[in-house]
């Protein structure tokens, strides 16, 4: 009888022991979460029907719903927007920049976590992944269903992107997403469905990673330019040249770049048909804006997979248009703001094309 109370005491003290190694082995590392708003802080009528209203609770409340995170990370939290990523602009994502450079170049900060709409989600994550200066990761993290909802997703995709924030193997990876239990480079990221939780993929070079067991798995690296090695630096910008998307389509004209002309637009993104094919009079429209009026293109494509490549159906160099590759529509936007801050010059923007 006494050896067995002396037994316990002494795995009693066994446990402590390794308990408080473990933490010795592993000290806590400080995670900042910028809230925007979205679903994810979202709040429906029931917690069974679709319809809600996006970014109605703050990101403390959201917080409630995942208390774990505290014994991973020590985590600050700060509410930089609450808004429907529907309603993502210039100004919340040089605010959004400007603010994980500032967190990520402090030495006790590990990584930052950004909730965020789904809807604009691939835009932001791209703009940040060529925009942050830093090796340490930026992840950014959504819901499909809103935090009232049965079966909320928000919290499990938070505790995820924590997990994966402090893991060593996350740095340098470039800006992710992590949901529905996988990791996605924000290089290739695209939303494929209005309403599944499993709505977000990298279609082009299939995810990085999963998360499993609260650690990330990662299966492949991004081979594109992007943070740290990225030329873009939007500290000193206060404003984004404005550049549009044009669809082509059957029987397309050129009256939304003839719009785009008149609004002093200083780019344009086509979605076209294909391999980025035009009709003629959408082309013939692109190539006024460009000859009279200096307007840089791409073209881009709306199929969701494969290269926009240059010199198919295109003669790129003879209409001085560049290619967007594996780009799509929505992140050439964002490239293509981002290379006018530098340059007007089709063949340096067709580089940068090629290479982020
Ligand atoms: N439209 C909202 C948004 O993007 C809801 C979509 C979502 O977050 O899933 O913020």
């Amino acid at each position: 009888m006494k050896s067995n109370v002396l037994k316990s005491v002494v795995l009693g003290l066994i446990c402590i022991l390794s308990l408080s190694l473990s933490t010795y082995a592993q000290p806590k590392k400080t995670i900042y979460i910028l809230a925007t708003g979205g679903t994810i802080a979202g709040q429906g009528d029931t917690e069974v029907t679709a319809g809600y209203k996006s970014g109605a609770i703050t990101v403390d409340e959201l917080l409630k719903a995942v208390p774990e995170i505290k014994d991973i990370a020590y985590i600050k939290a700060e509410q930089v927007a609450n808004i429907g990523s529907q309603d993502m602009n210039d100004e919340v994502w040089l605010k959004l920049s400007k603010r994980v450079n500032e967190l990520l170049s402090q030495g006790d900060v590990a990584g930052v976590v950004i909730t965020h709409g789904t809807d604009t989600q691939e835009e932001t994550a791209y703009f940040l992944n060529l925009t942050v200066k830093s090796e340490k990761p930026t992840i950014l993290v959504g819901a499909m269903r809103p935090s009232t909802a049965i079966g909320a997703d928000g919290p499990r995709n938070i505790y995820n992107a924590v997990v994966t924030a402090v893991a060593p193997e996350s740095i340098g990876r470039g800006v992710m997403v992590v949901m529905d239990d996988k990791i996605l480079s924000a290089d290739d990221l695209a939303k494929t469905n209005t309403l599944s939780v499993g709505t977000f993929q990298n279609p082009n070079y299939g995810p990085l990673g999963i998360v499993y067991n609260g650690k990330p798995i990662y299966t492949r690296q991004s081979l594109k330019r992007h943070t740290a090695n990225s030329e873009f630096d939007v500290s000193y910008i206060k404003e984004l040249p404005r550049v549009e998307i044009i669809l082509s389509h059957s029987n397309a004209t050129g009256l939304f770049v003839e719009a785009a002309v008149k609004a002093h637009v200083k780019g344009i993104v086509t979605a076209g048909v294909g391999n980025g094919n035009l009709t003629t009079a959408l082309q013939d429209a692109l190539e006024k804006a460009v000859k009279n009026h200096g307007i840089a293109v791409v073209r881009s494509s709306r199929i969701m997979t494969g290269p926009t490549a240059q010199w198919d159906e295109v003669d790129d160099d003879k209409l001085n248009f560049s290619a967007s590759w594996f780009i799509n529509p929505y992140r050439a936007r964002v490239l293509l703001m981002l290379a006018l801050t530098k340059t007007k010059d089709y063949k340096e923007i067709q580089r940068m094309f090629s290479e982020y």
